[in-house]
């Protein structure tokens, strides 16, 4: 049997742009490009922190990897990450049992829990220099609706065995200086900069022989036991398992019904006077329409991000920047008086979702040997970790059933949880 994948032309200004803050002081890894056919037992393609996990963790198998991508790897939306490594994902605990029932949903939370520690002990056993922090998380109401969800979402969180405590508005603005009804208060999450550990896992994976090339993948052919990537230099590359980590430049099939693409802003203020955060510095959630959240970095700045909307058209992206910020600076201050909110850089990037939250990893449907590995919504890089151990199971021939629960063709919530605007792959970004 051949099936035959086009891959889509968006290149990295149509997926990010402003001035980002990460990689100021990292070694870029060397980068070179294809100069004749070769083969590879699994070919990766996309050198932002899903393909450098997956390069990292196959090549650690002893794989022999290629990493191809048409771009300088992290400049994609790896470059636009705010990089907060959580394990509470974008849907809550009870919106995830509603979908899957409570054994499910809470497979799901402790796995994404186990990817946060596994992603933050491969750094610690590497002394990867990445600004890696390990953060609690701060999870805040809305309002006094939002606070009773919330006691609910904690309820169940115990049940599942997941840690935190619920803290009620006394307790919370007596700890914590905030004004907000409720929150749950997590330890166990994390920061990083997204580029520098992108980088360094490039650099562990090379130094195991994985090659690093530029090239860009046009075309795959799925025949017998191995594809054949096609690229845009003319050289062919014949793998016997590809596995795409294109971020949200994804290729023309027909992406599964619970996937939406949408966009996302972020800034970054002025280092602040240290004695000006709050406590712990740690990583903080608001649960509003659209939402806000924040984290600090190693050289004393607030990071702050949200104002998601369906746009999908770069340039109108772009246009929205200015507004975008100062919505995030106005919301910022009303919840961080204290903060210094002059805005140094300013961005904005494609981001993907689906309507469970839950990532597309695993086989492609109807293309033998081609795996997925997209870690999409705000948990991207916990979930490509989970991606990169994940491909390694199956490559090495295991099953588990919970892979399912990630699987591109899986039953999900579909698109009611969207609303209007919804949008398919293979088609706007072009
Ligand atoms: C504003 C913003 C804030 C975010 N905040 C967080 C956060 O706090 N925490 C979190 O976990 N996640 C966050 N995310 C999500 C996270 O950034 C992404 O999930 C992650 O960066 C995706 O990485 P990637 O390697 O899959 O994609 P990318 O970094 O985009 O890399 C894909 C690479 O593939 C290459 N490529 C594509 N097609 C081809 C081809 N045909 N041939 C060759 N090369 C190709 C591209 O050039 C690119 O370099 C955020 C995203 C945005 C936009």
């Amino acid at each position: 049997m051949a099936s035959d994948l086009d891959l889509n032309e968006s290149d990295h200004d149509q997926m990010v742009s402003g001035r980002s803050l990460w990689g100021k002081s990292g070694l870029r890894p060397q980068w070179r490009p294809i100069e004749q056919s070769f083969s590879a037992e699994v070919a990766v393609i996309g050198g932002g922190i899903t393909g450098a996990l997956v390069g990292e963790h196959l090549s650690a198998r002893g794989f022999s990897v290629v990493i191809i991508d048409r771009e300088e790897p992290g400049f994609g939306s790896t470059s636009a990450s705010t990089a907060m490594l959580q394990w509470e994902i974008d849907s809550t605990l009870t919106e995830l049992e509603e979908y899957y029932g409570f054994e499910r949903a809470a497979g799901i939370y402790r796995r994404s829990g186990a990817a946060v520690a596994g992603l933050s002990k491969l750094i610690a056993a590497n002394g990867i220099a990445c600004g890696f922090r390990p953060r609690n998380t701060l999870y805040l109401a809305a309002n006094q609706e939002g606070a009773r969800d919330l006691l609910e979402e904690r309820q169940l969180r115990r049940r599942a065995g997941l840690p935190g405590v619920y803290l009620e508005h006394p307790d919370l603005f007596t700890q914590f200086e905030i004004d907000r009804d409720a929150a749950i208060f997590s330890p166990s999450s994390a920061e990083c900069d997204p580029l520098l550990l992108t980088w360094a896992l490039i650099e562990m994976a090379v130094r195991r022989g994985t090659r690093l090339v530029k090239a860009s993948v046009t075309a795959l052919h799925s025949e017998g036991d191995h594809v054949t990537a096609e690229t845009d230099a003319g050289h062919l590359i014949e793998a016997r398992h590809v596995v795409l980590a294109t971020g949200y430049s994804m290729p023309g099939f027909d992406m599964p019904k619970l996937h939406r693409v949408s966009s996302s802003w972020a800034l970054a203020t002025v280092p602040q006077d240290p004695a000006h955060f709050w406590r712990d510095r740690a990583l903080i959630w608001e649960d509003t329409h659209p939402y806000l959240y924040m984290r600090t970095t190693a050289d004393n700045r607030i990071v702050a991000g949200g104002e998601d909307d369906g746009t999908t058209d770069p340039e109108m992206r772009d246009r929205k920047l200015p507004a975008k910020t100062m919505a995030i600076r106005e919301k910022m201050k009303r919840l961080w008086p204290k903060a210094d909110t002059r805005v140094e850089h300013a961005w904005c990037g494609t981001f993907g979702e689906t309507a469970d939250g839950l990532p597309l990893i695993g086989p492609v449907p109807e293309m033998p040997h081609v795996l997925a590995a997209y870690g999409y919504g705000g948990n991207g890089i916990t979930f490509s970790y989970l991606a990169a151990q994940m491909i390694g199971a199956m490559l090495a021939g295991m099953h588990r059933d919970w892979f399912e629960d990630f699987a591109l063709d899986r039953e999900g919530p579909g698109l009611r949880r969207f609303g209007e605007g919804v949008v398919r792959m293979g088609s706007e970004l072009r």
